[in-house]
């Protein structure tokens, strides 16, 4: 007898069961002496009790037993969980094949028969340990696979190329909620799309005839509702002279969603959801790309004026609403534009396609600009934007690397133009945008530099031709002693922001200078400065205000300040709110360039003003007999309904002046009198003022 043993045989445990008392100490001797650790029981009811305590290694299990015998007892040991793949044999008198079979049905693994051989018993307990181990490692390893497979969400399928049924395995089951394994295809592909379904069907009707693998995604609602992508994997295999096509299911919802958050990452705005920069410029590739020349695009650049100013008080959640609104507006009510991109803060971008010549084009900008005529709404406020459009075409623009740029470059000019206009790109214009961006680091040094002067233009009183007031015009004033005109500096100034200095500057010198004409006993006279959009909004501006009052100790009442009706407009209850405080303040209160705007009377009275500046639109045409003159007399009649102050610009004739005056008007602006002037000049003018009426 071979007593050799490795040590896990030392530790393998054994159970005998017989009824026999003789045989149960024989084998337990023979074991022992082998090295395993043997446990006997002499029935088989008891064998389960053992066994629900602690499991052996291995059972030797006597087939004729009073009670319980062999069968059931080894049919009652399988039904506990986890003796699957312990190793029974049984010891059996009985050599008849029919008991030996009967013992592999009731669950036995092996059998030996009595008397017994005990070499032969040790080398069957052998081999029946190492099976199970075996087993066991397969039984582990498959464990493993089948969770590395549900972690990955992957499971198998089969498809029998004759009869089109799919048999699923392990994870594909679940996957696909089904609770069968088999289905038809058709009844498979019901959950997914009817586009996907055809693809689907395709490749595997492509992979039976021509043996093509094929790797497809595709979406899948399973039987629970749930909405999946999946990947679908299948090849062709014979069997049995079968052709069948076996593939993997694999679930790459997640992984989907992962790759759709990325792309709206790259691809779309966050704040407003709208496609962005890369997106159209994509886009524009595509369209480049595909050199499709009999139609025309336009590629356009949008920005709203003043919502860069205006946002910049009210804050980035209204600039973002005012984007949703408004790209919202322009997709439902232009056909023609399907899409809206957002290309920086307050600009968009998008595309015109299919256009056959440039008036179509044009027609839609019309159409643009008119449509913000009527202002957005946000939270119970009415804000009017007008529109700076620029843009370039395609075949026309060749250098199709800067189509955005030069729509871009376009609509910067735009801007600097004082905006609410279109203007198509031309390639002169890149001088100018050069000009443009050394015209901004010029202004913001010329800040620095205190460039920026006031001019006062005297404002005549109709009743005794004296200087009542006067208006603050901001010049740029350049080292070299050249003068720059607002009308070339304002537009940028307001784009970029550099306005709020400017402005600040322009208030603190008035002040100071209407302050030092009372010190110098030349005259108590009113000043009016000008607000811009972004100053007006801007949060310090009451407390720039009474800065500028209180450091230059000029009484409240001989500030006027200017805001236009375009800046009223925007965001009317703020105005209403805002002028009231300055009025408050003992400040005047004035609307400029008076009906070249939006204003309606209804607004006007609503509006806490108290002068009304006549545009100088309405004075410069009128003739020496008084021709032109009705609209000028309807605003001085309303004017003086509603009791408003009245000041007229533009004033340069003497008949100009002279019919002002009868109709009633209060004071007088204009070249006729003067043009703004720098201090001194100003001074020497009030001076010598009564020569020149
Ligand atoms: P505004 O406030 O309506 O100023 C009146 C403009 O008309 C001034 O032009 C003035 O020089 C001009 N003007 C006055 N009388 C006559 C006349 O008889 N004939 C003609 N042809 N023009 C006359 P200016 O100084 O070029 O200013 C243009 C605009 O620039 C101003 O219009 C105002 O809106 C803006 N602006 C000027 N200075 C400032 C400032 O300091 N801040 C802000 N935010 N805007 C300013
Ligand atoms: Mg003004
Ligand atoms: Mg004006």
């Amino acid at each position: 007898m071979n007593s050799r043993y490795t040590k896990s045989e030392a530790k393998t445990s054994i159970l005998v069961v017989d009824d026999d008392k003789l045989t149960r100490t024989t084998i337990k001797r023979v074991l022992e002496k082998s090295g395993y650790l043997v446990s006997t029981v002499e029935s088989g009811e008891k064998a389960i009790e053992f066994c629900l305590k602690s499991l052996p290694n291995l059972i030797l299990l006597d087939l004729m037993m009073p009670g319980l015998d062999g069968y059931d007892t080894c049919k009652g040991l399988r039904t506990i969980a986890d003796h699957k793949l312990l190793p029974i044999i049984i010891l059996t008198g009985l050599d008849d094949i029919e008991s030996i079979d009967k013992a592999f049905e009731s669950g036995s693994t092996d059998f030996i028969t009595k008397p017994l051989n005990w070499p032969l018993l040790l080398q069957r307990i052998r081999y029946s340990l190492r099976t199970r181990e075996l087993f066991q490692e397969l039984n582990d390893t498959q464990k493993k696979l089948s969770k590395v497979h549900s972690m990955a969400r992957i499971g198998y399928w089969e498809l029998d190329g004759d009869s089109y049924t799919v048999t699923f395995f392990d994870e594909t089951k679940f996957l696909l909620g089904f609770n069968k394994n088999t289905c038809s295809l058709d009844e498979l592909l019901f959950h997914t799309n009817k586009t996907e379904a055809d693809k689907i069907r395709s490749c595997i009707g492509e992979t039976l005839k021509s043996n093509t693998p094929y790797t497809l995604d595709h979406s899948f609602t399973n039987q629970h509702g749930v909405k999946l992508t999946l990947r679908q994997q299948g090849e062709l295999t014979e069997r049995h002279g079968k052709k069948i096509i076996v593939g993997t299911l694999q679930d790459i919802t997640e992984r989907k969603q992962a790759e759709e958050k990325i792309h709206f990452h790259r691809f779309y705005d966050q704040e407003t959801s709208l496609p962005n920069k890369d997106h159209l410029q994509m886009q524009i590739n595509s369209i480049v790309e595909n050199n499709s020349h009999d139609k025309l695009t336009a590629i356009v650049n949008l920005s709203f004026d003043k919502l860069r100013s205006i946002g910049s008080t009210i804050g980035k959640d209204f600039i973002n609403q005012f984007l949703k609104i408004s790209a919202e507006r322009i997709l439902t009510k232009i056909p023609q534009i399907y899409e809206v991109s957002r290309i920086s803060t307050t600009t968009f971008g998008f595309l015109i396609n299919n256009m056959t010549n440039i008036d179509q084009v044009e027609n839609i900008c019309s159409q643009l600009i008119h449509l913000f005529r009527e202002p957005v709404c946000i939270d119970d406020h009415e804000y009017h934007s007008t529109l700076s459009i620029g843009l370039t075409t395609y075949p026309g623009d060749k250098d199709t690397a800067n189509l955005l740029n030069n729509a871009s470059t376009a609509q910067k000019l735009c801007i600097a133009d004082g905006g609410s206009r279109y203007l198509f790109y031309s390639k002169i214009m890149n001088d100018n945008s050069i000009k443009l961006i050394s015209l901004e680091t010029n202004m913001r040094n010329a800040t620095t530099d205190n460039e920026f002067i006031a001019f006062f233009q005297p404002q005549v009183h109709t009743l005794d031709n004296k200087v009542n007031g006067m208006e603050a015009l901001c010049r740029w004033i350049k080292p070299d002693g050249t003068i720059i005109y607002p009308d070339k500096f304002i537009p940028l100034a307001e784009e970029t922001g550099i306005i709020l200095e400017i402005d600040k500057n322009i208030l603190f010198q008035s002040c100071h200078f209407a302050r030092d004409l009372q010190k110098q006993s030349i005259g108590n006279i009113r000043v009016g400065v000008n607000l811009s959009a972004m100053q007006f909004t801007d949060t310090n501006l009451l407390t720039t205000i009474k800065d500028a009052l209180y450091e230059s100790d000029l009484d409240p009442q001989y500030l006027e300040l200017e805001i236009t009706e375009s800046i009223a407009m925007t965001d009317v209850n703020y105005a209403i709110d805002t002028l009231k405080k300055i009025r408050d303040m003992g400040i005047k209160t004035s609307m400029d360039d008076f009906g070249t705007g939006y204003s309606s009377l209804s607004y006007l009275q609503k509006l806490p003003l108290d002068t009304l500046k006549i545009d100088q639109s309405f004075i410069r045409p009128i003739g020496p007999n008084a021709e032109n003159s009705e609209i000028v007399r309807a605003i001085i009649a309303m004017g003086r309904s509603l009791n408003m102050y009245l000041i007229a610009e533009g004033a340069e004739e003497g008949y100009h002046y002279q019919l002002l005056q009868e109709l009633g008007c209060d004071e007088v602006q204009g070249y006729h009198f003067s043009k703004p002037l720098a201090k001194e000049d100003f001074i020497n003018y009030i001076k010598n003022h009564d020569h020149d009426i």
